[in-house]
């Protein structure tokens, strides 16, 4: 038995039929974890005691008669949500010691579906990049090449489901941080529509982008896990009360005349040859299947990076003025230094020195110039109008295409330290994902080949709350590939 290699679906199986016990699988998760971590790098810390408690719990349910989904499923939580009673850092000194006081809303559902927590997960702290370099203890490693990165800034939560430390993880995409690590580590990773899934007890980053969403080894158990954490919640108005349907009950339903459209300017310049063949070979597919294929244009895209990195940082920047040492985050009364202090703004000053890491305050410092007085209509307000030019644009081209595929990212994974030098290259990155975040709608990221060895992904973005279609879409893929299969060597 392969159990690392498993997808939710068998492992639920494995349980339902006795031939395992969720403690003996929790087991199994921690032992890999203590085994490969410390060259993968992908937790922040791990919960062995509360993991072990949790998963015989589930085993008394299941010995009960009862079945689920998810009941006895060991997995990783990104380490930006929330977990009351334990350590919650966000990747940051500044939250080193932080106690969530609250479950997020998700891992409430989740707790409350029997699903078994093993740890926390890295990443760029909070959620800023796409590398995990940013994170203020250390760089995951890519587990296909531990010189690469893998992705980010849930690149925790990829490194950990493709080298088989967990069953499923969760992860938080804002402008791309599922979607790209998901690419970059060879596994699935669906961002919701915004509003889809609560962000209750997510620390906010860009409160009108941030989402959460599974990572997982197929798209079938991507289904799986967003069946459970979706719906409306009174605690985030932001959620919709759209229904939340069963994302498992359609995705086998052949997509024969299904019109998918293709971003011609995407495939032109800046894409790594083997990626631009990997999708070319994936319309193919998609073309076998019966799919008719649509040429068309997303002109304003070219302008969702810029918009995206005003939006972003000045979103953050008031949303990070909490954390000064005084009503939350790291504080010098914690950290004497010996060195006396002489007023409140000095305060400030050393605790948000200090706590922060460089891109969180060059971000604070973006955001706050972008919104100040005299330069709040040159840079937000003209970046909230490209941000509706991108949305319209959208829906001019869903009235005439059911998805649109693009590719995840240019390329596949970098060397690590290769670009953390230059912001500018490192916020390209996320050129082909920033577009479905600003405008809210659901885009996944599944396998679709190699690329001199590494993994990358095709990108599908469907329509707002039209998941069922975007797993439907991606179910097929795979029901054809076998590019989702494939696992490193560790
Ligand atoms: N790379 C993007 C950024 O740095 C994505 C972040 C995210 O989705 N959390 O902002």
């Amino acid at each position: 038995m392969n159990l690392e290699k498993m997808t939710i679906k068998e492992i639920s199986a494995l349980l339902q039929s006795k031939k395992i016990t969720s403690l003996e699988l929790t087991n199994f998760f921690l032992t890999r974890i203590n085994k490969l971590d410390s060259k993968l790098l992908t937790c922040i810390s791990v919960f062995e005691v509360e993991a072990r408690q949790e998963a015989q719990k589930a085993d008394i349910r299941i010995s009960q008669g009862e079945s689920g989904d998810l009941l006895g499923i060991p997995y990783l939580l990104k380490d930006n949500i929330l977990v009351q009673g334990l350590k919650t850092t966000s990747a940051s000194k500044m939250l080193e010691n932080y106690i969530a006081p609250y479950d997020a809303t998700v891992v409430k559902k989740l707790k409350s579906v029997g699903a078994v927590l093993l740890g926390k997960t890295n990443l760029d702290e909070f959620a800023h990049g796409a590398s995990t370099e940013n994170s203020a203890f250390f760089t995951t490693k890519n587990p296909w090449d531990l010189e690469r990165v893998p992705g980010g800034s849930s690149g925790g939560s990829a490194s950990a489901v493709s080298a088989g430390l967990c069953v499923f993880a969760l992860g938080s995409d804002t402008g791309g941080s599922i979607r790209q690590p998901a690419s970059f580590c060879g596994v699935s990773g669906l961002k919701p529509s915004y509003g889809r899934v609560s962000r209750y007890g997510l620390m906010a980053m860009t409160s009108s982008t941030d989402v959460i969403g599974p990572l997982t080894k197929s798209v079938e158990d991507g289904a799986t896990v967003l069946k459970i954490i979706s719906g409306q919640d009174e605690f985030d108005l932001t959620t919709s009360s759209f229904e939340v349907c069963d994302y498992l009950k359609n995705i086998d339903k052949n997509i024969k005349g299904l019109k998918i459209g293709v971003v011609q300017e995407f495939l032109k310049e800046g894409l790594e040859d083997g990626v631009r063949d990997g999708i070319l070979s994936a319309i193919s597919v998609f073309k076998k299947m019966g799919a008719k294929i649509i040429d068309v244009s997303l002109p304003s895209n070219k302008y969702s990076v810029p918009a995206y990195y005003i939006i972003t940082p000045s979103e953050l920047s008031s949303n990070l003025a909490r954390l000064d040492g005084i009503r939350y985050g790291h504080s010098l009364k914690l950290n004497p230094k010996g060195k006396s202090v002489e007023n409140l703004n000095e305060i400030y000053l050393k605790n948000r020195g200090e706590g922060f890491g460089a891109e969180a305050k060059r971000r604070i410092m973006l955001g706050t110039f972008a919104l100040s007085s005299g330069y709040y209509d040159a840079y937000y307000k003209k970046a909230m109008a490209v941000k509706e030019k991108i949305k319209q644009e959208f829906k001019k081209v869903f009235s005439k295409v059911d998805v649109i595929l693009t590719p995840t990212s240019p390329h596949t994974a970098f060397k690590i330290g290769s670009q953390i030098n230059d912001p500018l290259k490192m916020y390209l990155e996320d050129i082909f994902l920033t577009g479905p975040s600003l405008a809210g709608l659901p885009a996944i990221s599944i396998p679709a080949g190699f690329s001199k060895k590494m993994p990358f992904g095709l990108q599908i973005i469907a329509n707002k709350f039209k998941e069922d279609l975007l797993l439907n879409v991606s179910y097929n893929f795979q029901k054809e590939t076998d590019w989702h299969k494939k696992t490193p060597n560790l």
